[in-house]
């Protein structure tokens, strides 16, 4: 974040937002750059890669199924945006100890090497894919469940847009394995980005209803018609990129979607 924090400096803020006499070092400054950077940014990557999915992925016909809600669009995009906006405030705090060279991110990618790069993506994914499968669990727990979580589960049959419509604190949760990896694994700062907008894209692609997945991987990624059975049944696949830790924690579900048993059957019996 210390690079896109420059970035930004230079070419925006310092010429454009600040006065001259707020200096670039001030710690004030810093955090409420980064509370600008991290807000803005995460709002525009969940409504501009949600809406390009939404008008270019997401079957519109899933809008006819029954247990798709009066105003569904409108109150995943409120719910998203504002649960973002909420989830700036303790993100931008472990943004400003990254900068502040707490982490482990390293510049250099000699440092690890290539093999080293490849690794830590690996690490990256299986870390934060084990982390939010248990967090997510414990947020279906019945003493919290309604607190937090069940604002996501409003949404029977998701579109692109219910992928961040979150509590804010249910989303910060959910989210702290992305940023506490680095803080305890080395991780090159470009490949965190690369993977933090990835992680992102993923979200929004396991609520967008294209339920295919190329041949036997279907068994292994967790994807939309994974995560659509999620949204309907409530106690499957809590998983995220994989399907690993639902078979490990005995909550896997082979796809309803994929046993002609899903939403798009559910509105063809409709039309019978
Ligand atoms: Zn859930
Ligand atoms: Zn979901």
């Amino acid at each position: 974040m210390d690079h896109v924090l420059t970035f930004m400096d230079y070419h925006i803020f310092t010429p454009y937002v600040y006065s001259g006499s707020w200096p670039e070092s001030n710690v004030a400054r810093q955090i409420l750059s980064l509370w600008i950077i991290t807000t803005l940014g995460a709002e525009l990557i969940y409504l501009g890669f949600g809406a390009l999915n939404f008008y270019f992925v997401f079957d519109h016909d899933l809008m006819k199924h029954p247990l798709f809600i009066k105003n569904q669009v409108k109150n995943e995009i409120r719910l998203g945006s504002v649960s973002l906006f909420w989830m700036s405030f303790p993100t931008v705090g472990l943004f400003y100890l990254e900068i502040k060279g707490h982490s482990k991110l390293y510049d250099n990618i000699e440092t690890q090497g290539l093999s080293g790069v490849i690794l830590s993506i690996a690490g990256f994914l299986f870390f934060t894919d084990m982390c939010i499968y248990w967090i997510h669990r414990f947020m279906h727990h019945k003493s919290i469940y309604k607190y937090l979580h069940k604002q996501h589960h409003i949404f029977k049959i998701p579109t692109p847009f219910a992928s961040h419509a979150f509590h804010p604190l249910d989303g910060f949760l959910q989210s702290l394995p992305y940023h506490i990896y680095p803080f305890i694994f080395p991780l090159h700062k470009m490949v965190y980005l690369s993977l933090f907008v990835f992680v992102n894209i993923w979200t929004i692609s396991i609520h967008d209803g294209d339920y295919r997945i190329p041949g036997q991987l279907i068994h292994l990624i967790n994807g939309a018609a994974h995560h659509v059975d999620h949204h309907l049944y409530f106690k499957y696949n809590y998983g995220q990129y994989l399907t690993l830790w639902d078979r490990l924690g005995g909550s896997y579900h082979y796809p309803s979607a994929l046993l002609a048993k899903g939403p798009h059957d559910d509105i063809q019996k409709l039309k019978q």
